[in-house]
């Protein structure tokens, strides 16, 4: 197969179909006052969604609590995870901020990115007055250079 970009070993082919993500304002805003309210580290939690449409967001702790990094608190997020399962949504996205960097996946967010099936959502406030938010696909087993794809998000 003359195929330029090969499947990484870990996905089993499977192509995941991801689209646009839909996030209301209020829901948009409640992302920006989680960053703002655990300044100056890094927040992070869950978004539970429908589709792709988000419905929910989930606050978790950063256990690390650096401004660098996030680690979300593992019993939390498996509580969170349980909850969203009985509630019949999906979980949407992880999400967490970058305090002083552009919404765009660290090479640390790539190596800590567990679930290829979920998105990493990204919110920014290094500029305070205009946050930034993105959504990724992230594939840490993909070569380098494919392991971060972006999707569209929708807010209002
Ligand atoms: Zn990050």
């Amino acid at each position: 197969m003359l195929e330029g970009r090969g499947r990484d070993a870990t996905g089993g082919g499977r192509p995941v179909a991801f689209g646009p993500v839909r996030l209301s304002s209020e829901l948009a805003q409640e992302l920006v006052a989680h960053a703002i309210r655990d300044l100056p580290n890094e927040c992070c939690g869950l978004i539970a969604g429908r589709g792709g449409t988000a419905v929910r967001v989930l606050p978790a702790t950063n256990s690390e609590g650096s401004p660098f990094m996030y680690v979300m608190d593992p019993q939390e997020q498996l509580r969170m995870m349980d909850e969203i399962d009985e509630s019949g949504d999906d979980l949407l996205a992880v999400y967490h901020s970058h305090t002083r960097s552009a919404a765009y996946p660290s090479r640390t967010d790539v190596e800590l990115a567990f679930f290829p099936d979920t998105l990493y959502v990204i919110v920014s406030i290094a500029d305070r007055d205009v946050p930034d938010i993105r959504a990724f696909r992230l594939s840490r087993g993909a070569p380098e250079g494919e392991q971060i794809h972006e999707e569209e998000v929708l807010i209002g």
